[in-house]
């Protein structure tokens, strides 16, 4: 049985709702759809959002505006949700959790353990905001909720065709459509579409990259002088790793972008023989079998080494 969401917070007055630090698609559509149902089913709660800011692509999602990404000293909240991952990842929000009269984690990732007091942890689900909507009474929803939903389901199945899709989340995905939201779009401009410089760097990486373990690997990489020279950052790195991803015989896409003078976050996607969750968690990381995700410390060279390392022990196993 899972968690009943509006019987957590009865009596709540103070609700507050985080999500990973360097948010996606899953994370904003998850926080963002939440709030908007608790505040429908439950308007006496003050419901607020704290966030990293989410990337600009998102900001047609309603409350985007609102989300509070100062983390400024508050009261403890009654209720307090963590969203898309575990505390251990929601950066400075990690004060309300600690303090909050009841915690709740809600989460797809493999994970030993919830974070909460109360959780619902389902690695077996392909999004965050898919597990909402199984937690949300649909009879509730309205265009913006199903628009939230929307986003986060598309961005974390690469828009119904990664393997974490389902006939039920299909079916879920037919039924948000029906709201009449311009999806078409959406997927459009939130998902493919790219700035120039976002392409000239992915063109640069896809250019630059090399290939290991007899082709069956490739690493990419964005340098801080890379960042610096096109004014790119985090944000405009995604879509890079799945196109390195995308390459004839590759079973293990390793993509790097610099965060510090000797320090990497690294993206991983792989095909059933190498389980990046499992090759992320070496870096105390972790994710999903196909898509996963670390930070590793130290000389690139060295870095990558290891990274192939982990991935030769599962490609030869
Ligand atoms: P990314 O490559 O950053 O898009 O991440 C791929 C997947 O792994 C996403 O579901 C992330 O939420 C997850 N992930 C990325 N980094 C980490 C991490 N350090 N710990 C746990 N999960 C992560
Ligand atoms: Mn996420
Ligand atoms: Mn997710």
């Amino acid at each position: 049985m899972r968690m009943n969401l509006l019987e957590e917070c009865k009596g709540a007055a103070r609700i507050g709702i985080s999500g990973h630090i360097r948010p996606d698609g899953d994370c904003v559509g998850s926080v963002l759809s939440l709030q908007m149902y608790l505040r429908k089913c439950l308007p006496a709660a003050k419901v607020k959002v704290f966030l990293e800011k989410p990337a600009d692509i998102f900001s047609e999602i309603k409350g985007y505006d609102e989300i509070d990404s100062d983390f400024p000293e508050e009261e403890p909240f009654d209720v307090f949700f963590v969203l898309d991952c575990g505390a251990d990842r929601i950066g400075e929000a990690e004060k309300y959790f600690r303090t909050a009269g009841k915690r709740i984690n809600i989460d797809h990732h493999i994970r030993e353990a919830g974070s909460g007091d109360v959780n619902c942890i389902d690695p077996g689900i392909g999004s965050t905001c898919e597990l909402l909507y199984d937690l949300m009474d649909e009879d509730r929803f309205d265009r913006d909720i199903a628009m939230a939903l929307y986003i986060g389901i598309i961005h974390d199945t690469g828009v119904f065709q990664y393997s974490n899709t389902t006939p039920e989340t299909l079916r879920k995905g037919a039924k948000l459509i029906g709201y009449g939201f311009d999806f078409p779009r959406l997927i459009r401009e939130t998902f493919y579409l790219k700035t120039y410089v976002q392409a000239q760097v992915m063109g640069k990486t896809l250019t630059e990259s090399v290939r290991f373990l007899d082709d069956r690997c490739i690493v990419g990489l964005v340098d801080r002088e890379t960042m610096e020279t096109y004014h790119v950052g985090p944000k405009d790195m995604d879509g890079i790793v799945n196109q390195l991803k995308n390459i004839k015989g590759v079973e293990c896409a390793v993509f790097l972008y610099q965060t510090g003078e000797q320090e990497y976050k690294v993206s991983l996607r792989s095909d059933e023989k190498v389980n990046a969750a499992q090759a992320a968690a070496c870096f105390g990381g972790g994710g999903h079998a196909r898509a996963a995700g670390c930070t590793v410390k130290g000389a690139f060279r060295d870095c990558v080494d290891a990274l192939i390392c982990r991935i030769a022990e599962q490609l030869q196993a």
